[in-house]
């Protein structure tokens, strides 16, 4: 589903990712952990063009994302992203925040973009919000109408970004429990978190990034309880 080969990109001096390898099958869930500054976030904007890399190729259902003729609206829309801050836009209502993209991009009808709406804030727990306003939501709604918003484009691919580090710690379950949800479906995940019970329950490989680098590719087993690298032991030592 996703192919990443040699994938590299510098800001300035600045080597933030150096040659990154992998392939995401469909239906996976691949759990990204490492230090700060790593590289994990720069890996997952470039997964669907928020970063331009310099040098490597992407391929995403045998698409290549670097290629001069692909269309990079459409590779967003295909691609969903959630971050640690949900980005609402605060004068719209749940439900209007949920139907704009599927209606300006996908040229989806109000009727269509509103059923769809409501049918996905019935999955993530929050049919009763469709008219409230964001600064009225808890940490752990508005992650979740975030979640809904990205679904809403019918995406083929969900990159997660510490969707969860910004929120208190009794919102974080909630929050989780939709993404395992969404996995359970099939959905193909890519989610860089420190929330190492999840990696461990849902993931069904982990990487492990170190300097613009991935160090260990491994299943949760094999790396939380054999990990290869004296590095990704003394990370998950510092964390867990
Ligand atoms: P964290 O766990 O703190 O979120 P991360 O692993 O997500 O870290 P990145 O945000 O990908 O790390 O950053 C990797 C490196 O790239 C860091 O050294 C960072 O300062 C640098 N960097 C990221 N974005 C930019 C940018 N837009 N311009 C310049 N440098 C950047
Ligand atoms: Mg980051």
């Amino acid at each position: 589903m996703i192919q990443v080969k040699d994938l590299s990109k510098s800001f300035g001096p600045n080597v933030v990712l150096s040659d990154i390898d992998i392939e995401i099958n469909r239906q996976e869930v691949v759990v990204v952990v490492g230090p700060s500054g790593s590289g994990k976030s720069t890996f997952l904007r470039c997964l669907n063009l928020l970063e331009m890399p310099e040098r490597g190729e992407i391929t995403i259902d045998g698409r290549p994302l670097l290629d001069k003729h692909t269309r990079i609206e459409e590779i967003r829309a295909e691609v969903g992203m959630v971050f640690q801050h949900f980005n609402l836009f605060p004068h719209m209502s749940v439900i209007d925040n949920i139907m704009l993209s599927p209606m300006k991009v996908r040229k989806r009808s109000p009727e269509q973009a509103r059923k769809k709406g409501m049918e996905l804030l019935g999955k993530v727990g929050l049919t009763d919000k469709a008219e409230a306003y964001p600064s009225s939501l808890s940490g752990g709604q508005a992650q979740r109408v975030a979640i809904a918003r990205a679904l809403a484009m019918e995406p083929k691919i969900m990159l997660f970004d510490e969707p969860t580090s910004a929120l208190d710690p009794e919102m974080i379950g909630e929050v989780l429990a939709v993404m395992k949800d969404l996995a359970r479906e099939g959905m193909t995940m890519v989610v860089v978190t420190h929330e190492m019970g999840f990696a461990r329950e849902v993931g069904n490989r982990i990487v492990f990034m170190e300097q613009g680098r991935i160090l260990e590719i491994s299943s949760p087993e094999q790396l939380f309880d054999h990990p290869k690298h004296e590095r990704t032991k003394e990370f998950l030592s510092k964390i867990l």
